[in-house]
């Protein structure tokens, strides 16, 4: 059987799509999400994957979440780091709610999850983190003071924690999709879609698997030399 991997946020959306691929290509995989049931229900139906909800920005909810798949399969050798969500205004009308939201559920995720994982990764001499960024991150966005804080600190965290693997065979990697074609970006109005879609260069939105092919070459044993990198995938959108 193929190496452990959690995909949080893993039953929808780009999450989905991660976590097929990496099925398909042998790893065993447990789905994360946070509170769309029907969803997850129907996932676990259609793709053989288990589903499990819990709250990523919660540190003791991953806690028992991590210890409850090690205990059942075994200890855990990839984490992608994809639960996300917007909240989005401009800082003027941004309640405190909105900003904590983003961040726990974006940022402090990532804390939660390589926290929990990094003992047993240390121990055993391999581990592989791949957190999902965002363009926004990169270079910002208007009424995305919470998510584009968020998403930029991904990238410092995949950076510091990078160095502290190397010696561990810990890779910590980050992808910064563009706009991808999901729940999230189809919640855009229809006007401002097509004003980014302008934008890109390569003419069109992302999909989800142009995300997913990125995060299996990152995970790979042999990937063992990429570490504290950010892969843009945005279609030429913003070069970093
Ligand atoms: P979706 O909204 O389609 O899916 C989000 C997933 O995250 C769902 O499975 C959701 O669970 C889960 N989730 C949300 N909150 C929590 C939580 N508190 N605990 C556990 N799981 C949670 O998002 P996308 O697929 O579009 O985005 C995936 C990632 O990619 C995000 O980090 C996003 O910021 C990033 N990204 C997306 C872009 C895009 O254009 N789509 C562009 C750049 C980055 P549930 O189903 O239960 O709600």
């Amino acid at each position: 059987m193929g190496r452990l991997a959690i995909v949080t946020g893993g039953t929808r959306g780009i999450g989905r799509q991660i976590s097929l691929t990496l099925k398909n290509s042998g790893y065993k995989v447990v789905a994360n999400y946070g509170g769309n049931d029907e969803a997850a229900r129907k996932f676990t139906e259609e793709t053989g994957i288990p589903s499990m909800k819990w709250d990523v920005g919660s540190y003791p909810a991953c806690d028992a979440a991590i210890a409850k798949i090690t205990a059942e399969h075994g200890p855990v050798e990839v984490v992608v780091n994809n639960a996300g969500i917007t909240r989005d205004a401009t800082l003027h009308r941004m309640s405190y709610q909105m900003w904590e939201e983003v961040i726990h559920t974006n940022l402090t995720s990532c804390f939660n999850m390589a926290r929990l994982v990094i003992d047993s990764m240390r121990e055993r001499g391999f581990g592989r983190i791949v957190n999902i960024g965002s363009i926004n991150g990169q270079a910002g966005q208007y009424g995305q003071v919470n998510y584009a804080a968020a998403k930029s600190g991904i990238h410092g965290f995949t950076k510091a924690l990078a160095q502290e693997g190397a010696a561990k065979n810990i890779t910590v990697n980050a992808i910064a999709p563009g706009y991808v074609d999901t729940d999230m970006v189809r919640a855009v109005p229809p006007a401002v879609l097509e004003k980014i879609i302008a934008k890109i260069p390569v003419g069109r939105l992302g999909r989800a698997d142009d995300i997913a092919r990125v995060v299996m070459f990152l995970i790979a044993d042999e990937a063992d030399f990429i570490t504290g990198s950010t892969i843009s995938v945005n279609g030429g959108q913003h070069m970093y």
